[in-house]
């Protein structure tokens, strides 16, 4: 074994599947394994399944799977050797170097190049900000905001002083290169050459990342000069739509109540975390995606957003509601007094009156439709518009008895009586059919067998107990399946077992080329052994049994086929020798 698989071996001896994809993934224990809601595709009913016997995760929905590299690798859109780096590193497991390909060395070379200028222009922010002459305004505007120097220390916060080359002499002193503080999104090129600071008399929020590395920056003006938010540009290490300010420091709080609230800005943030509530996080100044919300519902099963309330948030926030109800997260509305903000309100009020506002929070889906409501001016036409609108979200609901109540509360409110809603509804779920993903992982285990049972049942015979290849090896199991993928299988399985005598299931995962066999692989593996230690001899049979059985249909098939009444007499007689009782 060279040195970088007994590594990788480590690794996946130190680590714990369910330690380690809990803490992205909100995970309970069903049996033998565990489940949640897949961050991979969205789904309303847990179909994301872990087994911490076989140390792998599959996903009955998506069908991705495999073992903690696969997940780190697609959890943080990152390759196998960034993945089993970032690993060891967590687990401290040393790594030999490796030969990376010259591509994929200039690639690592940049992202790790620029967290380091990140780190470096952090720094010099934040000391402007504690220290210098230049952070004065700065420091003034976080004073009266009330941002303690707590705060200050633990956000890396910082200040970006109102020049054209303060960031730009400080990397050149440092020996950074320009071109690639251009490529971090620090600086902007001249167009007759020479460099200019894109931040510049704004105070500076690092963002981190989970690893804790610091990908970009946010900066906001001090007075109401526009744009009030500026970002970092889109670079290799930086991609908005799916970050969260905070989330890198509230996380485990959020876990630990399984509510996250969304707020509008960074400072809102701060001063929540001010006063001790560390379950918030804010947008970069986008608008809220999937992707945002994937990523909370692996700590949160309830998102409260904090809006303000004026027109526009309104509106933004009733735009939200089909996101979460796509990702299955319950999602609930806080509305603030007029003019007031997180930070403003909770500096005002104090946390105990912000906390007692989040827990008369009201249901998303209630706002959306007061929101539709208020639009109502006259007539009919209106209603039916609105109606429009509700019914896609309504028909998205899980829960019946919410579903029923809402349709009344509907009803009382828009003047159309229960039944010609009911009707609206049923017409429009019936033209939508077949949207969505509502099976259960029974459900979707039962379609799977319908659709290969026999396969998957040897399989799973086979996985459970590995000495009956033996004996399976002596017929041909072939004549079992309906398709090519799971003939493939057993052939790859039947050629290990006789060149090695034995077969680990997990081993043998990566060594399947096929990425549809290996699907069928892992749902096998993970599904609870079908045959108790008792009965796998009569297992054993009643496959051999019907192997012959089919065997025999088929040579009847060909017999007619060739209206051959010799062999046919043969089989016939064949046929009654097996069918008569001993
Ligand atoms: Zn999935």
């Amino acid at each position: 074994m060279d040195t970088y698989q007994s590594a990788k071996e480590d690794v996946k001896r130190s680590a714990d599947i369910i330690d380690l994809i809990g803490q992205f993934v909100q995970l309970k224990k069903t049996g033998q394994n565990y489940s949640g809601l897949c961050p991979f595709h969205s789904e309303k009913a847990p179909s994301f399944t872990v087994s911490p016997a076989r140390q792998m995760f599959h996903c009955f929905g998506c069908k991705k799977g495999g073992d903690i590299f696969a997940f780190w690798m697609e959890y943080h859109k990152v390759s196998f050797p960034q993945a089993l780096r970032d690993l060891a590193g967590k687990y401290q497991i040393p790594l030999p170097t490796r030969n990376l390909s010259p591509a994929e060395k200039r690639k690592k070379e940049l992202k790790d190049l620029l967290f380091i200028i990140n780190q470096t222009a952090a720094e010099y922010f934040h000391s402007t900000l504690i220290k210098s002459a230049e952070g004065g305004s700065g420091r003034k505007y976080l004073e009266k905001r009330s941002v303690s120097k707590d705060i200050i220390s633990e956000y890396k916060l910082g200040y970006a002083p109102d020049m054209w080359d303060g960031l730009t002499r400080f990397l050149k002193s440092k020996k950074i290169e320009m071109e690639k503080a251009v490529i971090a999104g620090l600086l902007i090129q001249k167009k007759n050459g020479g460099y200019y600071d894109r931040f510049r008399g704004r105070i500076i929020f690092p963002i981190f990342n989970l690893r804790n590395k610091i990908i970009g920056f946010g900066g906001r003006v001090l007075d109401d000069s526009l744009p009030k938010y500026l970002n970092t540009p889109e670079t290799p290490v930086f991609q908005k739509g799916e970050l969260l300010y905070g989330l890198s420091s509230a996380y485990s709080a959020i876990r630990e109540s399984g509510r996250a609230v969304i707020v509008e800005g960074y400072t809102d943030v701060l001063g929540l975390r001010r006063h001790g509530f560390n379950q918030a996080v804010a947008t970069l100044g986008t608008a809220l995606t999937k992707d945002h919300v994937r990523k909370l519902k692996g700590y949160a099963g309830e998102v409260v957003i904090v809006f303000d309330s004026d027109e526009a948030g309104k509106r933004a926030t009733a735009r939200s509601l089909p996101i979460f109800l796509n990702e299955g997260v319950s999602s609930r509305v806080m509305v603030l007094p007029e003019g007031e903000d997180p930070d403003s309100f909770v500096n005002k009020n104090g946390l105990d009156s912000f906390l007692d506002n989040l827990n008369r929070s009201i249901p998303m889906f209630e706002f959306f439709v007061d929101q539709k409501l208020s639009y109502i001016t006259d007539g009919v036409e209106d209603k039916v518009n609105v109606l429009k609108e509700i019914l896609p979200v309504l028909s998205g609901l899980n829960d019946t008895v919410q579903c029923s109540l809402y349709v009344q509360q509907l009803s009382e409110n828009m003047g159309i009586t229960e039944s010609v809603i009911l009707t609206e509804l049923r017409n429009f779920q019936a033209h939508h059919s077949g949207k969505g993903n509502k099976r259960s992982i029974g459900e979707q285990l039962s379609s799977t067998r319908s659709r290969n049972k026999d396969g998957i049942h040897l399989l799973n015979l086979f996985i459970n107990y590995p000495h009956t290849m033996e004996s399976l090896m002596q017929v041909n199991y072939k004549a079992l399946f309906s398709d090519t993928i799971m003939a493939g299988l057993f052939d790859s399985l039947s050629e290990i077992y006789k060149n090695e005598g034995k077969i680990e299931p997990e081993d043998i995962l990566d060594r399947l080329g096929d990425d549809q066999i290996k699907e069928q692989f892992r749902e096998a593996i993970l599904l609870p052994s079908i045959y108790p230690s008792d009965t796998v001899e009569d297992a054993i049979n009643e496959f051999k049994d019907r192997i012959q059985k089919l065997e025999l249909s088929q040579s009847f098939n060909k017999a007619i086929k060739r209206r051959d009444m010799e062999e046919l007499n043969q089989l016939l007689k064949l046929k009654k020798k097996r069918t008569r009782p001993n």
